[in-house]
C-alpha cells in the first residue's frame, strides 16, 4: 500500500509535464544529424570524424556550410583565449599548455577553408547548392589535441573534459551562420538542435560520462567502443576518467548518474540533481532526454552545461556544489531545451537558470539556501559592482543585451547576466504574482523548446499576463537603479 502511494505521488509530481511531448521546436523530421566517431589515445590526442547531414530548413539556398571549431581556441597563438588572466592560474594547473583542432579532410564538397576571426570557423563549399527542404551530408576528418587545462576541452588531473570536441555547424539566423569567437567571459556557443549518434573509442580503463543514452558497447584488445544516441539536442559532450565512482538516481522516469572522483557529499550531490530535475519538470515542462550525467571534474569556474550532461567543478563545499548542480540542471531547460543567443543576450539563460535555482531552494530548504538569501546576495553583489565600475569608468554599462566581447571582466559579466538577470525575474514575479509568473515561464518553455528564443519572445510570454514591457526595458536598457 505504501509503495503504491509513493508511486502515485511520484506520478503526480511529474504529471504536470505529461501532456507535453519532448520538444520538437515546431520542426518536422528529418532534422540535422551528426554521426561522430572519436578515438582518444589516453594521452591528450583525439582523432575523429564528424558526418553532418544538413537538412535545409533555412528557407534560403545554401552554398556553403560553416562550422565553429571551438577546440582551436586552446592553441598557443589564439587571439581569443579561453580564459582571462584572472582565471589563468586556476585553469592551467600544470603551467602553460596548449592544444588545438585541426581539420584533416572534408568529404563530399568542392573545397574547404579554415578562417573566421581567429581560425575558429571551417567553411565547407558544397559541390552544389542545397535548396530549401533539400539535404546534403559532409564528413569531416579532424584531430583535437588537448591542453592540460581545467576547462571545457582539456585534460585535468583526474579527468578528460570533452566539451566542444567536434566541429559543430554554426546556428543559422536571418543574417546567416553565426560565427562564435571564443570569448573568455560567458559561454560563446550558439547551435541548432540535431540528432546525435556518437561512438567513443577509448582505452578500456576509462569510464565515459556522456550526454546521450548508451546504445552499444564492445571491448577488444584493451580498447572500449561505446555508442551513444541523443535526439533533438543542440550539442553533445563527454567526460572520461579512470577514477570515476557513481551514484545513480531516477526522477520522472529519467536516469540520473552522478560521476565523481572525490566527494564526501556524493549522495547530497546526486539528490540535488534528481530533486531539481523533478522540480523543474513539474514547474516548466518535461525533460526531453532519457538521461542526465552530472560530472564532478577539473574546471576553473563553478560548472558548465551541455545537453544531458553538466560539468561540476571539483573542490567545492558540499553546499556550493549542490548550488552549482541545481544551476546547471536548470540550464537543461534554459539553454539546452529552450535555446537563446548566448553571444548577444546571455542574461536570458543565465538569469533564468539563476532564478530557477532560487525557486528550487525556496521549495527545498534542506539545502540551507533561501530565496531571500539568494536575492539579497545578488543585490549586494550587483551594487558593489555598480559602485566600483562607476568610480573606475565614470559610469557603469548596465545594459543587458550586448555582445560577450563588450564585457571587461568576469565581475561585470557575472553581475549583469547572473545577478541582474536574477533580480529582473524576481521583480517580475513580485509584479505578476506567483501563479501568473510561473504560468508564463511554462508557456515560454512550451512555445520555444527546441528553438533559439529571442529576448522578444521571452518578453512576449510575460506580456501575455501583464503590463511588463516597461519593467523589462528598464532592466535591459540599464535605466533601473537597484
Ligand atoms: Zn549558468
Amino acid at each position: 500500500m505504501k509503495k503504491l502511494l509513493s508511486f502515485l505521488v511520484i506520478l503526480g509530481l511529474c504529471a504536470g509535464a505529461a501532456g507535453i511531448t519532448a520538444c520538437s521546436g515546431g520542426k518536422t523530421q528529418p532534422r540535422l544529424s551528426y554521426e561522430i566517431y572519436a578515438s582518444y589515445d589516453g594521452a591528450g590526442a583525439l582523432t575523429g570524424t564528424a558526418e553532418l547531414t544538413f537538412v535545409n530548413d533555412t528557407g534560403n539556398e545554401i552554398s556553403d556550410l560553416k562550422f565553429n571549431l571551438y577546440g582551436n581556441a586552446y592553441r598557443q597563438d589564439a587571439k581569443f583565449k579561453p580564459v582571462s588572466k584572472t582565471y589563468e592560474s586556476r585553469a592551467y594547473y600544470a603551467g602553460a599548455s596548449y592544444g588545438g583542432m585541426e581539420i584533416q579532410n572534408v568529404e563530399n564538397c568542392a573545397g574547404w577553408t579554415v578562417g573566421g576571426e581567429d581560425e575558429n570557423v571551417l567553411t565547407v563549399n558544397l559541390a552544389s547548392p542545397v535548396y530549401p527542404d533539400g539535404s546534403v551530408s559532409v564528413k569531416i576528418g579532424y584531430t583535437l589535441s588537448l591542453a592540460k587545462i581545467n576547462h571545457r576541452t582539456g585534460v585535468t588531473a583526474n579527468t578528460v573534459n570533452l566539451g566542444n570536441f567536434y566541429p559543430i555547424l554554426c546556428a543559422y539566423s536571418r543574417e546567416g551562420f553565426i560565427e562564435c569567437p571564443y570569448y573568455s567571459c560567458g559561454d560563446p556557443f550558439v547551435s541548432d538542435c540535431a540528432d546525435y549518434r556518437v561512438t567513443f573509442d577509448v582505452p578500456e580503463s576509462y569510464t565515459i560520462a556522456a550526454s546521450g543514452q548508451l546504445t552499444g558497447e564492445s571491448v577488444a584488445e584493451g580498447r572500449k567502443k561505446s555508442e551513444y544516441e541523443l535526439l533533438n539536442a543542440r550539442d553533445f559532450a563527454a567526460v572520461l576518467s579512470e577514477r570515476f565512482q557513481t551514484v545513480e538516481k531516477e526522477a520522472c522516469g529519467k536516469k540520473i548518474t552522478y560521476y565523481y572522483t572525490a566527494d564526501s557529499g556524493a549522495e547530497t550531490s546526486a539528490a540535488a540533481a534528481a530533486e531539481s530535475l523533478e522540480y523543474f519538470s513539474e514547474t516548466f515542462g518535461e525533460y526531453a532526454y532519457p538521461t542526465l550525467s552530472v560530472v564532478q571534474t577539473g574546471f576553473c569556474y563553478g560548472g558548465m552545461e551541455y545537453p544531458g550532461l553538466t560539468m561540476i567543478a571539483s573542490g567545492q563545499t558540499v553546499q556550493d556544489s549542490a548550488y552549482t548542480i541545481v544551476h546547471e540542471t536548470a540550464h537543461q531547460w534554459w539553454y539546452a531545451m529552450v535555446g537563446s543567443n548566448q553571444l548577444t543576450s546571455p542574461w536570458q539563460d543565465e538569469g533564468l537558470a539563476e532564478y530557477s535555482t532560487a525557486a528550487f531552494f525556496e521549495n527545498h530548504p534542506v539545502y540551507g539556501y533561501t530565496r531571500t538569501g539568494i536575492v539579497g546576495a545578488a543585490t549586494r553583489s550587483y551594487r558593489a559592482f555598480f559602485t566600483v565600475y562607476s568610480q573606475l569608468n565614470g559610469e557603469a554599462d548596465t545594459t543587458m543585451t550586448r555582445n560577450l566581447g563588450t564585457y571587461q571582466s568576469e565581475l561585470e559579466y557575472n553581475n549583469i547576466t547572473y545577478n541582474k538577470g536574477l533580480l529582473l525575474f524576481d521583480t517580475l514575479r513580485k509584479s505578476l504574482g506567483d501563479k501568473k509568473f510561473f504560468a508564463c515561464l511554462k508557456s515560454y518553455f512550451e512555445d520555444n523548446c527546441g528553438r533559439i528564443a529571442s529576448p522578444e519572445s521571452l518578453i512576449a510570454a510575460f506580456a501575455a499576463e501583464g503590463d511588463v514591457e516597461g519593467l523589462f526595458s528598464s532592466f535591459i536598457d540599464g535605466k533601473i537603479l537597484i
